[in-house]
């Protein structure tokens, strides 16, 4: 400790980058240009937005095994019965009202009410969080509707203290939103500040005027809370002291006080630098707090001696409890310039071009090398692969091939991702990058942004632009076989290792067909062989690629059709077939103008053509789900007279909870003050079936579904869930050879969800293949058991919760999932599950009791906490409530881990 660099400029950032790493427990990138990374990309400023472990403390997240069934009920129990009161003594002039209350589908939430009269919700929960993650707050400025995630592994006695942390940054960040919306100068348009004051580091005193981050005041929270209840009397003397503890330890954690010794050099600027934080946080302390730092801010040699006791013994735990190698091959952040400051705006379409053009230069590069290397060797060569890559690019493994299409956000021509900088501000902690240097809190994160991080992150290593496919060879071994987007010869790779599929979400529905036992062609055609006579010649004449009406004629042909449709064996798979015929009669018919909801989502849709004479101008958009949502606004952007109706039988709640949908009604529905162009049609009862298509009185064909008619038609039913593409040849060759796929999920050891993996074995050989990303929330369905799949949606939804603006296969929720898989990676520890852990699931919870609205909250909440007096506005915050079943507290981690 005694060498610490406090120089600000330079290594003060490494300690600022230490103390990062401090918290989280994990690897984390750092602020200091790294000149390994391709030469321009420094490593990302170091980030922490949640309320993370202050490691020798009490407040940690808990690490190990997953905790006892009853231990996710007891915390979040704790979190509702004493929220109100945090809200009350520490925030309550910010925040008017509190109180729990039922939803309609019996999920229990809190309305607030804040000083500005604008309602807020907030939902607690308690679920895996990664170690060092104490709580994490799902923020979203556009609804107002909040999540805050408690770890299952805390002790919940430090549950008071965790929402202090996540109420009063959830506070910062939504008046950095509001302001950025009323067009003030110094955040519109600006990145915030992500330096944050409270970490130890030089300062030095020109840096008094520097103003606290979100993060920042996350801690303030914390030491307010703790200052209260060093000075609340109806705690007893022992909970009282260790308050006290606990807020020198966070003292010590946030280089509130110098950490070396008086007679070490470094003694002077370590003290400066706090006296300065100290005049910084200041006005934002509440006066016990205030008054605490004066006792509790000095050097150790002036504490009392309990206080220098307990302060040396919380060191000598957090010097023990320090994660070894975390900066070793840290990532680097995309969209920061080679100083490592925030590239502007102004330039952001410039960088993404020439970030484009640079990957193609090196997909070019990664080519030629290939080939020179097969030229010289006469053999294929071998390397690490990893096949397909859009937000999962982030755990990228840099050693190894990568070979993508280019597909999803380099096709895509919207205005960019759904969600809002604040709606993914935690991504940047993944690596991926930071929206809010791209655009204004509520604003949606432009698809140049999105392109530009991509692009970066698929050159960190060789890259080139094509398909892949993995096959098994003759020789037994694994090959890839590239198709290079450029038009140049086919070549293949042998696969050193298991390769990483992430090829993104699985292809769409055809309108019609059975969603449950026949959801594609292929089933369908599974299915219907199934039920043929072995000898039967259809068996022959239905391999290959066979397309339905084929299907069904072959059927006819060989006179079975009709002994399977009166069968009802078969029902299934008929509909399928019956329904993709259809579809594909009218895509023949219908050129343009029948599409599925990705071609128009990838620029597979002409906008030219779209607003040219004789275009269809009205447009059925079959599914009101995402996708569907895309698709009608990439269509009205792109013919300013078409005219769109979104059909289905109801809207997802995500939707409500993105920046894009709210804008589109505004924009477009007249209900909502828009032009008219567009009509939302949700009932129960818009089943979609086969596709409806018929001609005009002009000749023209027309679609129709339900009470909607329209010239041109779109489905966006949902996805089916086949092995991804990449696999299907391997996947169909092992069980034509007779042999065997098994899949199993991988979660690394705080039960985070990693993707899956897939075994083919045959002939005494195994190859294995990890699939990860957006491909990974579906699995496939030949493989794994559809109750793991329901298991792993259950989990998704409760992961990354619809009032985020956010799914699990969403952008920013791949970026996060695949810098754990690398990690994990890295450290030896995912882990094989064959379903999903158990306390993914949904846990009773029995705390405080949801008021249908009406009654005092505050009063009802504070009558829960037992014993416990009701705080007065500005008062001490109350001890915490009785806690169920509370466990030991955590004990000083073993020296070396
Ligand atoms: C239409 C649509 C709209 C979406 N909008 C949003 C949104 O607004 N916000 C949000 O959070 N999420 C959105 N998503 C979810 C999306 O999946 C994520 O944003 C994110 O892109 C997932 O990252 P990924 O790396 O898993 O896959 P992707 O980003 O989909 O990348 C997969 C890559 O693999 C390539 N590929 C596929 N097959 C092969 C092959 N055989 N060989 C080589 N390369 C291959 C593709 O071309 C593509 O480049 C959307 C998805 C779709 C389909």
């Amino acid at each position: 400790m005694d060498q610490e660099p406090l120089d600000r400029g330079n290594a003060g950032r490494s300690d600022r980058a230490d103390a990062r790493r401090d918290d989280r427990g994990d690897i984390r990138p750092d602020a200091r240009p790294d000149p390994s990374a391709t030469g321009a990309v420094p490593r990302a400023e170091p980030v922490v937005i949640t309320a993370t472990d202050v490691a020798g403390s009490r407040f940690v997240s808990g690490t190990g095994a997953a905790p006892d069934p009853g231990r996710q009920a007891a915390v979040v129990a704790q979190a509702e019965s004493t929220l109100p009161m945090v809200v009350q003594s520490l925030y309550a002039q910010r925040l008017s009202s509190v109180e729990l209350r039922s939803g309609a589908a019996g999920d229990r939430f809190f309305a607030l009410t804040d000083d500005r009269g604008r309602d807020l919700t907030l939902r607690l929960d308690a679920v895996p969080l990664p170690s060092g993650t104490v709580a994490r707050t799902h923020v979203n400025t556009t609804s107002d509707q909040h999540v805050v995630q408690l770890s299952d592994r805390m002790d919940p006695r430090q549950v008071g203290r965790a929402l202090s942390h996540e109420v009063g940054e959830l506070l910062a960040v939504r008046d950095r939103a509001a302001r950025a919306a009323a067009g003030d100068p110094e955040v519109a348009g600006v990145a915030p500040n992500r330096q944050d004051v409270l970490a130890r580091g030089g300062l030095g005193s020109a840096e008094r005027r520097l103003s606290l981050t979100e993060e920042d005041l996350g801690r303030v929270g914390e030491l307010n809370y703790l200052a209260a209840r060093m000075n609340d009397a109806t705690l007893d003397a022992g909970q009282r002291a260790e308050s006290r503890g606990e807020l020198s330890a966070l003292v010590d954690h946030l280089g509130l006080r110098p950490r070396v010794p008086a007679d070490s050099g470094h003694y002077a600027p370590e003290l400066q630098a706090a006296d300065v934080r100290r005049d910084i946080v200041d006005p934002h302390l509440t006066p016990a707090a205030a008054g605490a730092l004066r006792e509790l801010a000095v050097p150790v040699e002036r504490l009392g001696a309990a206080d220098a006791v307990e302060l040396r013994e919380f060191r000598a735990r957090a010097e023990h409890a320090r994660p070894i190698g975390a900066s070793v091959g840290a990532p680097v952040m995309p969209g920061l310039r080679p100083d490592g400051s925030p590239l502007p705006r102004e330039e952001l379409a410039a960088a993404a071009a020439r970030a484009a053009e640079q990957r193609t230069r090196a997909g070019s590069a990664t080519l030629d090398q290939l080939r020179a290397e097969i030229a010289t060797t006469g053999e294929w060569p071998a390397r690490r692969v990893v096949v397909g890559g859009g937000a999962s690019l982030v755990g990228r493994d840099p050693e190894a091939l990568l070979v993508d299409a280019r597909g999803r956000w380099h096709l895509d021509p919207g205005e960019g991702i759904v969600q809002s900088p604040d709606q993914t501000r935690d991504m940047r902690a993944s690596g991926m990058g930071d929206a809010h240097q791209f655009a204004d809190p509520t604003a949606r994160v432009p698809r140049d942004a999105v392109r530009l991080w991509e692009d970066q992150l698929a050159v960190r290593g060789p890259v080139v632009d094509g398909t892949a496919a993995l096959l098994p060879g003759q020789d037994g071994r694994l090959y890839t076989h590239i198709r290079p987007a450029d038009g140049s010869p086919d070549l293949y790779v042998k696969v050193e290792g298991t390769p990483t599929v992430a090829t993104g979400l699985p292809p769409e529905m055809v309108p019609g067909v059975d969603r449950r036992d026949a959801v594609d062609l292929p089933e369908a055609l599974d299915a219907v062989r199934g039920q043929l006579p072995a000898g039967s010649p259809a068996h022959a004449r239905l391999t290959g690629e066979v397309g339905a009406e084929r299907a069904l004629q072959v059927l006819r042909e060989e006179g079975v059709l009709d002994g399977l449709r009166s069968g009802g064996g078969a029902r299934a798979a008929l509909q399928t077939l019956d329904a993709t015929a259809q579809w594909e009669r009218a895509r023949a018919a219908a050129p343009g103008r029948v599409f599925i909801g990705d071609e128009i989502a990838e620029g597979r849709f002409d906008a030219r053509a779209a607003s040219a004479e004789g275009a269809p101008k009205t447009w059925l958009v079959a599914g009101a789900g995402g996708t569907g949502v895309a698709n009608a606004e990439i269509i009205l952007e792109a013919d300013p007279e078409a005219r769109v109706t979104i059909y289905g039988p109801n809207l997802p709640p995500a939707l409500e909870n993105q920046v894009q949908f709210t804008a589109l009604r505004e924009r477009f529905v007249s209900e909502y003050g828009g032009d008219g162009r567009l009509t939302i049609d949700i009932h129960p009862d818009n089943r979609v079936g086969a596709v409806q298509m018929s001609l005009g009185p002009d000749g023209k064909p027309r679609f129709r579904e339900g009470r909607v008619e329209a010239d041109a038609y779109v489905a966006s039913l949902g996805r089916t869930a086949p092995m991804p593409e990449a696999l299907r040849g391997l996947s169909e060759g092992t069980r034509a050879g007779g042999g065997q796929v098994r899949g199993d999920l991988m979660f690394d050891r705080d039960r985070q969800y990693l993707g899956y993996g897939v075994t083919f074995e045959a002939g005494g050989r195994q190859h294995r293949v990890e699939v990860t990303g957006a491909a990974s929330q579906l699995l496939p369905r030949d493989v794994f058991p559809r109750d793991t799949q329901a298991a792993l949606t259950a989990m998704a939804v409760r992961q990354v919760p619809s009032q985020s603006g956010n799914a699990a296969p969403g952008f920013a929720p791949v970026a996060e999932q695949t810098a754990r898989l690398a990690e994990a990676r890295a450290r030896g520890t995912v882990e094989r599950h064959a379903s999903v852990p158990e306390s993914w699931g949904r846990p009773a919870v029995a705390g405080a009791t949801a008021s249908g609205g009406g009654a005092n909250p505050v009063a009802n909440a504070a009558r829960l906490q037992s014993g416990r007096r009701t705080a007065s506005p500005g008062g001490g915050v109350p001890g915490s409530a009785p806690v169920p079943r509370a466990p030991r507290p955590p004990q000083p981690p073993r020296p070396g881990r």
